[in-house]
């Protein structure tokens, strides 16, 4: 099969077109072709009067000898011959260890950790603190509609099966150029999620597959002899010789040891019960750098119409995204982040009297809105402390602050760009209505966020309003804050994936500073996962 790479076609292309264009660049005719489809494809939208598609096409030929000879005419970046897709080969253990491998918590990380684990006979057991998706689903439904009476530690946005990405906008592109990435999506595929995901660029699987997505593929680990236990919260790290010999954990029925000698410890970023016995029993933790903000919304139109101009409406489009980022001269970076086309703002905290605010869209992508995180970067200058955790107690003092100034109803404090910069409260929305439930109470984000931070939002806002028409609209909602983009720790592992302090724990993940996103984190799952097995196999 020949690849062909950086082919344009128009919105609206045929088949024909399609088979058209390969022969044109293959130099042969349609008819030497037997069958062509698209592989990869991205929306060119840098010249306003032409939005067109670049696509990369998969061509097979008739004659297998013709492939060869076409192929090695083409220039090396326009395409080359490629091999149909294989699995990565995971070594298969001989027969199910004496004793389990533990995987704790099951987001992303986890949940590729266990399944991996699973495939090849280990029989993993899962702790979960949160619930299954069904109840999550149900919890977090009550806790958006009602508030902060209905909100609940142990089953939330951050917590539960699927873990933080159970409700996102399910975005599944990644910075990492690890070939476990495409494995990852054809996993997702493999357990219900659309086949487009293969193909386009920025790959986004939305909220509402993602729930169908996780639960088949816990029945999948289950049917192959793992478990999953849901509301089981791991408390303490049992060791002997500086090697793991247990777990212990809480459940409904009380607490309980778990004999293991292996553990893949992908806690995400906001398990801050579990830093803290880290913390206390002597782990090796170190600070790192995240960011704070706020989300901003705008009409999906505005972002429609900034991306594509006249073909902002054109059927072949879908909800445009944007990607924005910049470094003022105080040396402060501001970008957008986990741009959410057609999406919701959602309540996103994990911790009792807390406001934390993120963003989430279903498959569609149809809502009025589009949200984006809205973040300046933040290091340990900014923590006041050298103390490991002080990233995160400062994260945890803006989120409570925001409780307060949300009327401590679990409402989020918001306000207009517009009064943001002439740095006045707001009292009321404008044009665009803020999505973010149990709603919104207007005012001055200066009196939640610290003032370096809103200092950056300021001076950046008009020269982002200069890269996307129409990003610093006065109308725009910011509701903050955001504060849970990445995790405020690293958790130290060694070459072989190893904690530095403990023999047969493999901290994983991004709440252990190893990710970032699903599917990294769903990557870094897979390798902490062949590290186990390689080191059960010898
Ligand atoms: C609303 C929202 C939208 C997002 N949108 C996107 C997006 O579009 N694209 C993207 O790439 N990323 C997105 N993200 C980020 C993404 O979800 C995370 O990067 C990813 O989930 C990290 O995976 P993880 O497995 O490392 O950790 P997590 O997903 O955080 O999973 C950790 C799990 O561990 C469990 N746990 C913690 N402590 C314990 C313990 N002591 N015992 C037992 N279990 C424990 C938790 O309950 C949790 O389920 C979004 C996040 C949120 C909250």
């Amino acid at each position: 099969m020949i690849r062909l790479h950086n082919i344009k076609i128009p919105l609206d292309y045929s088949a024909k077109l399609l088979a058209g264009a390969a022969a044109k660049k293959l130099g042969c005719t349609q008819s030497q072709i037997a069958h062509c489809e698209i592989s990869k494809k991205s929306v060119d939208a840098r010249k306003k009067n032409d939005v067109c598609f670049v696509v990369s096409i998969d061509v097979t030929l008739r004659n297998p000898q013709d492939e060869r000879r076409l192929a090695a005419r083409l220039a090396p970046n326009a395409g080359a011959i490629v091999e149909p897709y294989a699995p990565p080969v995971v070594p298969r253990l001989k027969a199910a260890p004496a004793v389990r491998p533990v995987v704790v918590g099951f987001g992303p990380a986890g949940l590729f950790a266990a399944l991996t684990l699973a495939e090849s006979g280990a029989c993993p057991i899962v702790l979960e603190r949160g619930q299954d998706v069904d109840t999550r689903t149900r919890d977090v439904r009550a806790y958006w509609e009602n508030g902060q009476s209905a909100f609940k530690t142990t089953s939330n946005v951050q917590f539960g099966e699927g873990g933080a990405g159970t409700f996102s906008d399910g975005k599944l592109n990644t910075g990492t150029k690890d070939p476990r990435g495409e494995h990852i999506l054809r996993t997702f595929v493999r357990f219900g999620a659309p086949k487009e995901i293969l193909v386009y660029a920025k790959p986004h699987i939305g909220t509402d597959n993602l729930r169908h997505v996780v639960k088949a593929m816990r029945e999948e680990i289950i049917r192959l002899g793992g478990e999953v236990h849901f509301g089981a919260r791991m408390t303490q790290i049992i060791q002997s010789n500086g090697a793991i010999s247990a777990l212990r954990y809480e459940n409904a029925l009380g607490e309980h040891e778990l004999p293991t000698s292996r553990v893949i410890l992908a806690i995400g970023h906001s398990a801050r019960d579990t830093f803290t016995m880290l913390h206390e029993s002597r782990f090796s933790l170190t600070q790192k750098p995240f960011s704070i903000g706020a989300r901003i919304e705008h009409p999906q139109l505005i972002v429609n119409r900034a991306q594509y101009g006249d073909f902002a409406a054109h059927p072949a489009l879908g909800a445009a995204d944007y990607k924005l980022a910049l470094h003022l001269p105080s040396g402060r970076s501001v970008y957008t982040f986990c741009m959410c086309p057609g999406g919701s703002v959602v309540a996103s905290a994990s911790e009792e009297e807390s406001v934390v605010t993120n963003g989430m869209s279903c498959f569609a992508r149809d809502l009025e809105n589009a949200n984006s995180a809205l973040l300046v970067g933040v290091g340990p200058e900014d923590f006041g402390s050298a103390h490991p955790l002080a990233g995160m107690y400062l994260q945890r003092e803006i989120e409570r602050k925001a409780f307060s100034l949300g009327g401590c109803t679990g409402k989020a404090p918001a306000q207009l760009a517009g009064d943001l910069l002439a740095g006045r409260a707001s009292t009321s929305f404008r044009s665009v209505t803020p999505s973010y439930k149990p709603g919104v109470v207007m005012g001055d984000l200066g009196k939640l966020l610290p003032d370096y931070i809103v200092t950056a939002m300021r001076e950046a806002l008009p020269l982002l309003g200069r890269k996307l028409r129409g990003f610093d609209h006065p109308d725009a909602v910011l509701t903050g804050p955001e504060t849970r983009s990445s995790s405020p720790v690293r958790i130290p592992r060694g070459e072989d994936l190893m904690s530095v302090d403990c023999i047969g724990l493999y901290p994983c993940g991004e709440g252990a500073g190893y990710a970032g996103g699903i599917t990294s984190a769903a990557v870094d799952g897979v390798r902490c996962a062949e590290a186990v097995l390689g080191s059960l196999s010898v």
